[in-house]
This record gives structure tokens, sequence and C-alpha cells, in this order.
């Protein structure tokens, strides 16, 4: 076995792609896409294919719900149990803004086409669903969207990813009938199957939380999250008004059948 090293400017290239401990292969983002950081690119204009699966990216697609890994982990914790929290002790945080507006009656819209045509709805994310994270965040959209339970048909995570961005996240290879929303549009392949969404960022405020734990865990708990705040806390930017899914909503049923 020989090693084979390669040397090139790191603003030119888009990924690499692995296979065990070799990289096989480097893309050139440049060559790939003519204009790969332009929202207005990655349109419903593009979509010319019947669509008979929708990928639906997680963090900064459906909103800023990062925390929300945070919010279980210490509830974990705190609680002594192996099991992610209820909808119920996560209520304050999803319908406090974490979500993207209108994703509830987006999800709806797909529940109902769904039933009349059978389409396939996935959440693909570059999380880890090892812990069962995605798969609980995905029962979390169901409830938040008041969708039954397997609305969502289930999750694509990073442990199936096949290669990484600059930026750390995976590159999404989808099939030919796959239509994504997300907003990293040029990590996914090929690139006319995929919209483009604006990040979401939107602060929730923590105090709903305390309310589940005794008064005197309330000190470590703020730190925590203070912490977790300082390192990974997005700007105060206030996205209430985000329209992006009326949007979607209003363009996809021209797209689907
Ligand atoms: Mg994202």
């Amino acid at each position: 076995m020989s090693n084979i090293s390669i040397s090139v400017p790191e603003d030119y290239v888009d990924n690499m792609e692995q296979s065990g401990e070799n990289f096989v292969s480097v893309t050139f983002r440049d060559i790939d896409h003519s204009i790969p950081y332009d929202y207005d690119y990655y349109d419903f204009k593009n979509i010319n294919f019947i669509v008979k699966e929708i990928h639906i990216d997680l963090d900064y697609t459906v909103g800023d719900i990062s925390k929300a890994s945070t919010l279980g982990d210490i509830w974990k914790v705190l609680k002594k149990t192996r099991e992610w929290p209820s909808y119920s002790v996560m209520k304050w945080f999803f319908e406090g803004g974490a979500i993207r507006p209108y994703f509830k009656e987006f999800l709806q819209y797909l529940k109902i086409k769904k039933d009349k045509t059978g389409i396939k709805i996935m959440i693909h994310t570059s999380n880890n669903d090892k812990e069962g994270y995605v798969s609980w965040i995905k029962y979390m959209l169901e409830q938040y969207a008041d969708v039954p339970e397997g609305t969502i048909d289930g999750v694509i995570d990073a442990t199936t990813a096949i290669s990484y961005s600059r930026c750390g996240a995976t590159i999404k290879h989808i099939d030919h009938n796959v239509l994504i929303f997300d907003d990293k549009p040029w990590n996914v392949g090929p690139f006319n199957q995929a919209i483009g969404v604006v990040p979401y960022y939107q602060h929730v405020d923590n105090a709903p939380f305390f309310k589940f734990f005794d008064k005197k865990l309330h000190n470590t708990l703020a730190q925590v999250l203070n912490d977790d705040e300082e390192r990974y806390g997005t700007a105060g930017d206030d996205y209430k008004n985000d329209q992006v899914f009326h949007y979607i909503l209003e363009k996809l049923d021209k797209t689907l059948n």
C-alpha cells in the first residue's frame, strides 16, 4: 500500500471524498458550480423532475434548534435518565421561536400530500443519530406540527455520509427523485435538486426550562446554559417574521403533483 499526498490551495477545495484511510478524490468547487454561494441559484426554477421524496435539513433550515441537544443532555444528567425529554418539557423552546414560522403548515401540507401520493419525507442532517438525538428531534417536530408520529418517514444522518465539505457539514448525495431544502444547498449533489433557504437564527430565553428542576440545581443549570450560549449562541436578531416557508408553500404545490 502506498500513500499519495497532494497539495492544493485550500480555497479551491470543495470536498475530499474518503474511502477508508485513503482520500480517493478531491472536488474543486469552482469547477463544479458557477454561482455556488448564491441562494437565488438554488430555486424552484431548477426543479424539473418528478419529486418522490422530500428531504429536510435540520439546523438553520427547520429552525435554530441546536440548543435542544444541550437541553436534552442537561435533562438526562440532572434527571438521571437515558430518555430524551418529552414534548411537554420542550414545548417552550420549540414554540418560543426555535422553529421557523410556517414550518408547521409546511409539514401539515406534506402530510396531506403524502396521504394522496405516497411521497416520502425524510430528515437529512449532518448531525449524528447515535444517541437517538435526530430521531428525537424528528418526533419533537411531529409533535410541534401536530401531525401523526411517522409523518416523517425517517432520518439520514452523518453516519452514512461519504464526504464532508470544508465547513464540516456533510456533502449530501441524493437520489434522482429527491428534492431537498437546505441552508447549505451548495453541499448537495446534484445541485439542481436543492432549494436554498437562508439560515434562520432565533434566540429563545431559557427561563421556562428552570421550572422542571429543583431550586438547588438552578445555579448549576444557569452556568451550563450561559456557557453554552457563549460558545454556540447565535446573534440576537429577530427572525419571527421570516417568510421562507411561506414562500416554499406557495411554490411547492406547483412542483408536486
Ligand atoms: Mg443546516
